[in-house]
Order: structure tokens, then C-alpha cells, then sequence
């Protein structure tokens, strides 16, 4: 067992690391209080190469491995949850999910355009009477010759407002439950699709999240991603894939607020010392370390058996579950070291630990990890 990154991991690591640092970092606060998209660095990140870590260069991708993928989120969301969530939509849900069921013709169409930053992408899954339930939703796509018309409405859709193209899912088949279900290419110019922004959140408020509505939509027959009917699966498999790329995510954000901890527990001084210096202060870093490490190591290995190819849904929901849960404790423990002054804006503690909440909820409640874990554990046949 190797528990070292190796020579090009390192250097992936510092160069996301410096690029953070720079250009990130020091305008996260801003843009979450302007709720504003910095589309400028989006398109920097295209040109590194982020947005194409785990992409075949054949695809214009950057060709690494998942370890050096999540040490890309990790660093990203040390920086600014808004633009990891928006990373993990574009490459875990649209273009690994492209690459992964499209065909050759889809794949060249749009894969590069989204590992380059030229286009952007989203995931339409959830509608508002289907959420953890997202088998039962109720968009439908009525075949009308070479064409499917779709009709319904997405829900939560992060970057809706400002992508180019949708994975739909609706329903094929109304009467076939899940199994009715097919994923959809649609592009957002397609007449009788349009989207809402949604405004007021508590968190990731610089990235774009909104309703689809789709009202007769008419897509041709070429653009349905892998088969008819099979969609659910389509959809599965790409929250897989969103899943590790959000755990990953929320190592980094806790490691932030690690930090600012750590940093500020040695500034103020309280009854003659340093806080630091005040044992049940130090016991706050330690869980708040132990934490983070533990994440960070769920994580690794979860993307050591992905660079393998193999199963890995257990490891993937117990990384997703266990992160997502950990860096709310993390969040909340930072604050408390930092006193009133957490409770302000004024200091990045506040936006982690508000940014920090969704991470149970999205692509899976920490209920459905659960459950899934559980049911593999037992041998009880997936349900979703
Ligand atoms: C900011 C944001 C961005 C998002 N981005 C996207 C996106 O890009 N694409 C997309 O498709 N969706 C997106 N979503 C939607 C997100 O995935 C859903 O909100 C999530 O799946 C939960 O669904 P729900 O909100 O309908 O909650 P519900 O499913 O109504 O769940 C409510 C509560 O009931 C619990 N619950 C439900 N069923 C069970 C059960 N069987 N057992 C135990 N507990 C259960 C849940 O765990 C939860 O606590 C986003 C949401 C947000 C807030």
C-alpha cells in the first residue's frame, strides 16, 4: 500500500493550489455577495486544464487519474464551494456521463467544447415532485417520427441559467416506471426550452442554480444519450461518478476552515494566551484534524479503486456520506474557535459553513447514502 502522491499528482496539486490562491480565494466572498458567476476564471480553469482532469486527451481532456481528479476538487473547494459545485456538475455529471454513454459522434460534439470551458453543462434530474424519489419524475418525451417531444419541468438545476447544453431525463414510456426513463442531449437554444434562476439561497450563492421548463421541446431521435429506456441508469451512474467529486470537494472546504482555525487560534488572545493555547480549544483542532484526515483518506481510496475500474458504489456513498457530513461538524467547530468574529462575513468561516450544508443534500441526502450502504452491506437489491 502507497499512501504517497506521486511526482505528477505533486505538481498538479501545486499548480491547482497556486491558481486557487490566486484567483480564487481572495474574491470567493465577493462573488458570493454579488451571487455572481466568474466567468473570467472559469475560462482560465478551461485553459489549464481543470475542467478536463479525468477526460482522455483524445477528447481535449488533461488525461489524469481520479486521485489527481479529486486533489482538483479538494483544491478548488479549499478555495470557493460555488466553483468546486460548478466543476463537479461539468465534469462529473455532463461530460464523464458523455463520454461514458454517448456516442462517437455525441462524444466529439460535445466533450471537448465542456473539458475546454467553451461550453458549459448541466444535469436534469430532479423536478419539484421528485427529488430522492428521482425514479417517479414526470417529464415526459412523446415520440413524433425522428424527432421526441419534451414536455416538464427541472427543479435545483445548477448552472441552468448559464449552460448550453442539458442531460435531460424523461419519461419514454409513462407506464414503465424507472425503466420508462431515457436520458436526453438538448441544447438550451432549442426552441421551447427555457429556465429560471433561483435566488436567496443559503449557500453557493456564485453559482447559478434554476428551473428548466420544457414546453413542447422538440429534439431529434440522434440525441438521446445511450438507450431508450435505459436513463435511470445513465442517470445513476453519473452520480456516481458526482458523488466522489463532491466528497473530494468538501475535504478541501474542511481543510479551509482547518486552517483559518488553526490560524486564528493563535492569534487572539484570551485570559493572558493565545487560544491555542487553552486545551479545549485544542481539542476542537483535533476532532476538527482527525476529521479531515479521515475524509481525505476515504476519498483517496475510493479513487484508488475507480483507477482500478473496479465497483466502487459502497466506497463511493460511504466518501460522499462521511464528507459531506464532516465538513458541517468542521465548519461549525471553526466558528465556534473563532468566536463572534465567525459569525461575521467579514471572515471566510461564515460562507464555509453556509456553503458547507449542501453537501448533504445534493446528489444524494446523506438518508440515501445511508441507505445505499446499508442495503449493500445486507445483500438487499438497490433501489436507488
Ligand atoms: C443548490 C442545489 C443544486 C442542485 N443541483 C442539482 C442538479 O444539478 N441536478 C439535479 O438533478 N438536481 C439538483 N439538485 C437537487 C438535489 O439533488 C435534490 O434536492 C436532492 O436529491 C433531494 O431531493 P429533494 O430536495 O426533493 O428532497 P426530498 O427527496 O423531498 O427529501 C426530503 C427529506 O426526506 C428524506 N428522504 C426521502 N426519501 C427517503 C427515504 N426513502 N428514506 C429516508 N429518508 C428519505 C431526504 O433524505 C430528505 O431528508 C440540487 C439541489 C440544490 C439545493
Amino acid at each position: 500500500m502507497n499512501f504517497d502522491l506521486d511526482s505528477e499528482q505533486l505538481a498538479v496539486k501545486k499548480l491547482v493550489k497556486e491558481f486557487v490562491e490566486k484567483e480564487i480565494t481572495p474574491f470567493a466572498g465577493e462573488w458570493d455577495k454579488e451571487e455572481k458567476f466568474p466567468w473570467h476564471v472559469w475560462k482560465k480553469m478551461g485553459e489549464i486544464g481543470i475542467l478536463g482532469t479525468s477526460i482522455p486527451e483524445e477528447y481535449d481532456g488533461s488525461g489524469m487519474d481520479y486521485i489527481t481528479h479529486a486533489i482538483v476538487a479538494e483544491e478548488l473547494g479549499y478555495g470557493c464551494s460555488s466553483m468546486r459545485g460548478t466543476y463537479s456538475v461539468q465534469i462529473s455529471l455532463v461530460t464523464k456521463t458523455i463520454l461514458a454513454w454517448g456516442n462517437e459522434e455525441q462524444k466529439r460534439k460535445y466533450v471537448p467544447g465542456l473539458a475546454m470551458g467553451e461550453i458549459i453543462g448541466c444535469y436534469g434530474l430532479t423536478e419539484p415532485d421528485s427529488g430522492s424519489d428521482a425514479g417517479s419524475l414526470s417529464s415526459t418525451a412523446d415520440k413524433d417520427g425522428d424527432f421526441y417531444i419534451l414536455n416538464g419541468n427541472k427543479m435545483w438545476i445548477t448552472n441552468a441559467g448559464i449552460a448550453n447544453v442539458s442531460i435531460i431525463f424523461a419519461k419514454t414510456d409513462r407506464a414503465a416506471g424507472a425503466k420508462g426513463i431515457t436520458a436526453f442531449l438538448v441544447d438550451h437554444d432549442t426552441p421551447g426550452f427555457s429556465t429560471q434562476d433561483i435566488h436567496g439561497k443559503l449557500g453557493l450563492r456564485a453559482s447559478n442554480t434554476g428551473e428548466i421548463i420544457m414546453n413542447n421541446v422538440r429534439v431529434p431521435k440522434e440525441n438521446v444519450l445511450g438507450e431508450v429506456g435505459k436513463g435511470f441508469r445513465v442517470a445513476l451512474a453519473a452520480l456516481d461518478n458526482a458523488r466522489y467529486t463532491v466528497a473530494a470537494g468538501c475535504v478541501g472546504s474542511a481543510q479551509a476552515a482547518l486552517d483559518y482555525a488553526k490560524q486564528h487560534a493563535k492569534q487572539r488572545v484570551q485570559f493572558g494566551k493565545p487560544i491555542a493555547g487553552h486545551q479545549l480549544v485544542q481539542q476542537l483542532i483535533t476532532n476538527m484534524t482527525l476529521d479531515v484526515e479521515c475524509g481525505r483518506l476515504l476519498v483517496y481510496r475510493t479513487g484508488h479503486m475507480k483507477n482500478k475500474g473496479v465497483v466502487n458504489t459502497r466506497e463511493t456513498s460511504m466518501a460522499k456520506y462521511y464528507c459531506s457530513e464532516m465538513v458541517n461538524r468542521v465548519a461549525y467547530n471553526a466558528i465556534q474557535v473563532f468566536g463572534g468574529y465567525g459569525f461575521s462575513s467579514e471572515y471566510p468561516v461564515e460562507r464555509i459553513y453556509r456553503d458547507a450544508r449542501i453537501n448533504t443534500l445534493y446528489e444524494g441526502t446523506s438518508q440515501i447514502q445511508q441507505l445505499i450502504i446499508g442495503n449493500i452491506e445486507l445483500g438487499i437489491p438497490a433501489f436507488v
